[in-house]
């Protein structure tokens, strides 16, 4: 099965890319992009979040889950060094009790 993805059109060189959580259709993958500053340029044209906010083109690839930029680390935050999104939270989501007490 091929996964849709939304690659950056904006700078030729931007390797940004957007891969959806789950594997979804067009219309949901395109609103997904757009909730994490995807932009659209044009009919399948696409404008990363990075490139948008100035901060593009994305030259080194990572693990930010909205451009799939470099992600740098420093004590107590890790952000991607391109659209400055966390990288995808670590397992503590809220509701998750690691002591049930059961
Ligand atoms: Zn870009
Ligand atoms: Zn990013």
């Amino acid at each position: 099965m091929i996964r849709t993805v939304i690659t950056c059109e904006q700078h030729t060189d931007c390797r940004a890319i957007f891969l959806p959580p789950v594997d979804s259709g067009a219309v949901v993958l395109e609103r997904a992009a757009r909730a994490v500053g995807w932009r659209r340029l044009g009919a399948t044209l696409h404008a990363c979040p990075a490139c948008t906010a100035g901060r593009g083109p994305v030259r080194d690839t990572g693990d930010c889950p909205n451009c799939g930029g470099l992600t740098i680390t420093t004590p107590g935050d890790d952000r991607c060094r391109y659209c400055a999104t966390p990288p995808t939270p670590p397992t503590h989501r809220h509701g998750d009790h690691h002591d049930a007490g059961a």
